[in-house]
């Protein structure tokens, strides 16, 4: 009998305390920022910017980046420093795009990957419309290398259950990555030229945190920092780096340093436009209007 009348009391106290507690969205908003910061790191490793797709508002600027792949050495060099200071501290790594299949030598790349990271999942990015035309060593490399093919759904003619199955028939694993045939699954993520919005809010709303994206012989938080050079190219548009926008492989001693700049605002962050607006998917006209207010 005591033992029931303790938990009906207690019932009592708990809901009166969430209806009434005044600290309930500080308290959510620190649950958030705890579990931002809990995430495990991830790295993705961009090969090449160039795009096979033309999607308005691509958060690589593929619409507008020249087919200049990365140079090989480099990225070898920046996988094989990061692995000294990473080890088995990052689970999972990616190489990207633009369209990833695009890549000359991403079969020595994928080597190259797993070499520095032996017991990470190793992932490729891909809209998967190259699959079907890929060459029997690409599937051979993906199996000895135990890739994993990350495929994004885009909402055009192509069978994507079809090229799922055959990925399963060449013993390649695979996972949707996204489907972005799906209402409200395309964002445009503007980017103020004034630099007025407020960076610490801009990061902490982000949908792109986590996306550590390294360029050549530097690590970016995010794929519209570490790409935005096609932006400015392709329309003269003004967005730079600052001091603390990025890392420079080579100066990275330690994986903390990694998840600071992940976990925390940088300068560019002040160009971030929070929320994205949601759009429907469609082909980019290639204007400045797509990314930039
Ligand atoms: S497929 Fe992906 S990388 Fe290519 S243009 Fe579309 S959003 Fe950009
Ligand atoms: S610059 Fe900051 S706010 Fe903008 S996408 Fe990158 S991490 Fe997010």
């Amino acid at each position: 009998m005591m033992t029931t009348y303790f938990f009906v009391q207690w019932q009592d106290i708990s809901y009166f305390c969430n209806m009434k507690n005044p600290f309930r969205p500080i308290i959510s908003l620190y649950k958030s920022w705890r579990a931002h910061r809990a995430m495990p790191l991830r790295l993705e490793f961009v090969v090449t910017d160039h795009c096979n797709l033309n999607c308005k508002g691509c958060t690589h600027y593929s619409p507008l980046a020249p087919d200049e792949p990365e140079d090989f050495d480099t990225l070898c060099r920046s996988i094989g420093k990061l692995s000294r200071v990473c080890g088995d501290k990052v689970p999972t790594l990616y190489l990207i795009g633009g369209e990833t299949l695009l890549y000359p030598r991403l079969n020595d790349a994928m080597t190259a990957l797993r070499q520095g990271f032996p017991d990470a999942r190793l992932y490729i990015f891909t809209n998967g419309i190259m699959l079907p035309r890929m060459g029997e060593d690409f599937w051979q490399r993906c199996r000895d290398e135990k890739f994993i093919l990350a495929v994004t759904r885009y909402p055009i003619r192509f069978d994507y259950d079809k090229v799922l199955a055959l990925c399963r028939e060449k013993g390649v694993e695979t996972e949707v990555f996204g489907d972005r045939s799906m209402a409200d699954s395309f964002f445009r993520f503007g980017l103020d030229p004034d630099k007025k919005q407020n960076p610490r809010i801009a990061h902490f709303k982000c949908y792109n945190r986590g996306c550590v994206s390294i360029i050549g012989d530097k690590i970016y938080p995010c794929s519209i920092s570490a790409c935005v050079t096609h932006l400015n190219r392709a329309h003269g548009t003004g967005f730079t780096h600052l001091d603390g926008d990025f890392l420079r492989v080579d100066e990275v001693t330690d994986v903390k340093q990694i998840k600071r700049l992940r976990d925390n605002p940088v300068p560019f962050c002040g160009y971030c436009v929070n929320p994205p607006a949601t759009v429907a998917y469609g082909p980019s006209r290639r204007e400045k209007s797509e990314w930039v207010d």
